[in-house]
């Protein structure tokens, strides 16, 4: 038996492969489908953010690269053709990103806190993961291979007395994929989830309603490494690697991608 370890060609590490991205149309997963694209894959973005996913599609100028398609993720018909279009367009699924997400109000301590908003952070942040997991492995079962990622949080592993919703979210997303991964670990589908801290994307900027200078301090206030921030690409790449056959034996493990922040700040309010 040969120890060597097999060198995979750097520059194309998704060769042959066709990945599904929801919220890929912004921020962490427009970021990810262009370095999925770089190394080789097809990929199908599937956002809400119909302008913004066709714009990104249309730099690339073909479908054969990559292509776009509505899909609200909490809608199961919707998830159901995002990823039959997939397999009709490419032939096949072998990487499921459920990346869509919402921050809610990450404001309100739980007297103050809006139940509808609750609601709706769970619905897109839970079952809009469990619904492209469920879907993408009816397509990945029979071909008895397959990985599925989710982006959870620093929130799964960091508490703090607001953000309740989000906390509760993503620390669900992260249970949900390591329930699967032992589900579908005897199929030969791995998965995983990734946990940043905070990246300087629109989710931080327009929905919190941060000015640029408010955002840059928060997210530097998030980060444990010295004179850097975590960007967009540094989680692109957590995500290349797992999706990628160098992670063929990683399964159920959640990455935390935040320089040892979590280690050190035991409070995220
Ligand atoms: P973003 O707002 O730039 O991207 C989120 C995308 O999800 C958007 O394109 C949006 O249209 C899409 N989306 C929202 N609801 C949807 C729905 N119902 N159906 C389909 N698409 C929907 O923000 P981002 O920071 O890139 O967020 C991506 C993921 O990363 C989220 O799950 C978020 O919770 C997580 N995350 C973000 C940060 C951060 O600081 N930005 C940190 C940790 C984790």
């Amino acid at each position: 038996m040969s120890s060597n370890p097999s060198v995979s060609p750097i520059s194309k590490r998704l060769e042959g492969k066709v990945a599904l991205i929801t919220g890929g149309a912004s921020g962490i997963g427009e970021c990810t489908a262009r370095l999925f694209v770089q190394h080789g894959a097809k990929v199908l973005i599937a956002d809400v953010q119909d302008d913004l996913g066709q714009a990104l599609c249309h730099e690339y100028g073909s479908e054969e690269i990559i292509s776009y398609v509505h899909c609200n993720v909490t809608v199961n018909s919707d998830v159901q053709d995002a990823v039959d279009t997939a397999v009709s367009r490419y032939g096949k699924l072998d990487i499921m990103f459920n990346n869509a997400g919402i921050s809610g109000n990450t404001k309100s301590s739980i007297l103050n806190s809006d139940n509808e908003d609750f609601m709706r952070v769970l619905n897109i942040n839970v079952y809009g993961g469990f619904l492209g997991a469920k879907h993408a492995a009816r397509v990945m079962i029979p071909a008895k291979k397959g990985c599925i990622l989710f982006t959870a949080s620093v929130a799964s592993v960091l508490y703090g007395e607001l953000a309740h919703a989000y906390t509760a979210s993503k620390n669900a997303i992260v249970g949900l994929a390591k329930n699967l991964s032992v589900d579908l670990g005897q199929h030969g589908i791995r998965v995983n989830s990734i946990s940043p801290t905070a990246v300087a994307t629109p989710m931080i900027t327009d929905s919190l309603r941060m000015t640029k200078e408010d955002a840059e301090k928060f997210v530097a206030s998030a980060a444990n490494l010295k004179e850097a921030v975590l960007e967009p690409e540094d989680v692109a790449q957590a995500a290349l690697y797992l999706a990628s056959d160098d992670a063929k034996y990683v399964s159920g493990v959640n990455l935390v991608i935040d320089g040892g922040y979590n280690l050190t700040n035991p409070s995220l309010a």
